[in-house]
């Protein structure tokens, strides 16, 4: 033991890295190693760790990009070591920054006239929806002050299948949150249900894009002109900040037409996520006001040694800049109708889901329409009634396979719904969809043979039978 202890305290650069004495150890948890150790097994170890749990390909469940060619990728690894904050160093980049900003804003048919137009960046859609809900608190609370009104009781108004960063800014800056339910009547926001939730003390409302429960829209032109009505009666400016974290990069593309975004009159500010949709590698974001006047002095600051004004605004401070030049490549490389090709096979393969998943026996789904590359879906009715299993036991099964294909519950009031989503993203083809689809069905095939119900199915009744409500969501909470 004396003498094996003593070679391994030998290890030097000649050591293998298996044979060393860091490989027979627990990796550190609560205190810095005393000693370096040779940066081959430091790799090594760090590297074991960082497996991929599934494959991201066949990761069905998230929405980030996964895939970019090798020269978007060279590009950032070659800028990994910039700081974005730097700006008298890499002045480029600071106006490559604002360069892809002017193209978002134009992107969602911004009237601004200026060269440069107001917006940010951020980590992602989770810092962009924060400066766009912070603007709009702001340009809502200088607004009492004016009139000598109160400002301790501010609110925003959303759909009950918010993204979890909508809880995080209303605990952050205590802003209260009416949240709107879902029902199966109304699978997404309904314009009465927004004006109803509306007082003096409304600072936005904020329609999504791109749901992330769903995959649905909601109606931002109806929004919009119930909320002009309203405005018009009561004299107050609510304005709609639109969380179009996956929808920013789909609709400019494959609906133009639809309006959705600064066509609208009260439609101030607009979020996404450059790394979902834009297509750029994790974690990059954007937000983009209607105009500057919208845009808080409180909240930016300007510089003027770029050569032009730019306007600056955002929670970091310092960050990488490596998915600037990820983003502005892909909008170089791809063009409109580079993104547009990519966006419609995305959908096309979505939709060929939908409509293949909607055909099985066991299934329904939620929606009849697909206006984004994801959906969900739920157990028949009929069929739940004899199923033993639930889509949780779907999802352990297509795990098996190497799928990651999510099963949750729905939000508040309709929670005992059970569904099961695709996000369908670059990467995905329609061979792996076909692949899914038998990996789906064989999975179904063994989960009907069973003889005995599931667990996840045991609990499923027993919370059923609580409700008082048997295999149907009633919509009544
Ligand atoms: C993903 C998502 C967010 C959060 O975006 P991140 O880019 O992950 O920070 C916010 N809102 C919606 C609707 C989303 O889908």
């Amino acid at each position: 033991m004396k003498r094996d202890e003593e070679i391994l305290k030998k290890t030097t650069v000649t050591t293998s890295v298996f044979a060393s004495e860091e490989m027979l150890k627990s990796a550190p948890v609560d205190t810095i190693p005393q000693h370096s150790t040779t940066p081959e097994i430091a790799y090594q170890m760090v590297k074991d760790e960082t497996y991929a749990q599934t494959l991201p390909r066949l990761n069905l469940a998230t929405f980030v990009t996964t895939y970019m060619d090798p020269y978007a990728t060279k590009l950032m690894n070659d800028a990994i070591a910039i700081n974005y904050i730097d700006e008298t160093e890499y002045p480029r980049i600071a106006l490559m920054c604002a360069k892809c900003i002017n193209i978002v804003a134009n992107l969602w048919n911004s009237p601004e006239q200026a060269k440069w137009k107001a917006g940010a960046l951020g980590i992602g859609s989770s810092e962009a929806c924060m400066l766009g809900g912070v603007a709009a608190w702001q340009r809502w609370k200088n607004r009492r002050i004016a009139q000598k009104k109160p400002y301790d009781k501010p609110n925003f108004v959303i759909s009950s299948a918010y993204q979890v960063v909508w809880e995080k800014f209303a605990q952050l800056w205590q802003i209260e949150m009416r949240t709107i339910p879902l029902t199966p009547e109304k699978l997404t926001m309904c314009p009465e249900d927004v004006i109803a939730h509306c007082d003096e003390n409304t600072i936005c409302v904020v329609p999504i894009q791109g749901v992330t429960w769903t995959g649905l829209n909601d109606d931002v032109k109806a929004i919009n002109d119930a909320l002009d009505k309203y405005n018009q009666k009561t004299g107050y400016d609510i304005p709609i900040h639109v969380d179009a974290a996956s929808g920013g990069f789909i609709l400019p593309f494959l609906e133009p037409e639809r309006e959705w975004d600064f066509r609208l009159k009260w439609v101030l500010s607009i979020s996404t996520s450059g790394h979902k949709y834009g297509l750029v590698y994790p974690g990059l974001g954007w937000v983009v006001w209607k105009d500057k006047k919208y845009l808080p002095n409180e909240m930016s600051f300007s510089v003027n040694y770029l050569g032009a004004d730019i306007t600056q605004v955002g929670l970091n401070f310092s960050r990488p800049a490596a998915q600037i030049l990820g983003q502005y490549y892909q909008f170089i490389r791809l063009g409109f109708d580079g993104y547009k090709a990519i966006q419609h096979s995305s959908m096309e393969i979505a939709k060929y889901l939908h409509q293949q998943i909607g055909k099985m026996k066991p299934f329904v789904n939620y929606s009849n329409e697909v206006h984004n590359p994801l959906f969900i879906w739920e157990m028949n009715k009929e069929y739940g009634k004899k199923a033993k299993w639930t889509l949780y036991d779907l999802q352990d099964k297509l795990k098996q396979n190497g799928w990651m294909v999510p099963a949750y519950t729905m939000p508040a009031n309709i929670e005992e719904t059970i569904v099961m989503r695709i996000v369908v993203r670059q990467g995905f083809s329609r061979d792996m969809a076909d692949q899914l689809l038998t990996d789906i069905a064989a999975a179904v095939n063994e989960l009907d043979k069973l003889q005995y119900p599931t667990p996840s199915r045991i609990a499923l009744e027993s919370k059923v039978k609580i409700k008082g409500t048997v295999y149907t969501h009633t919509g009544k909470g």
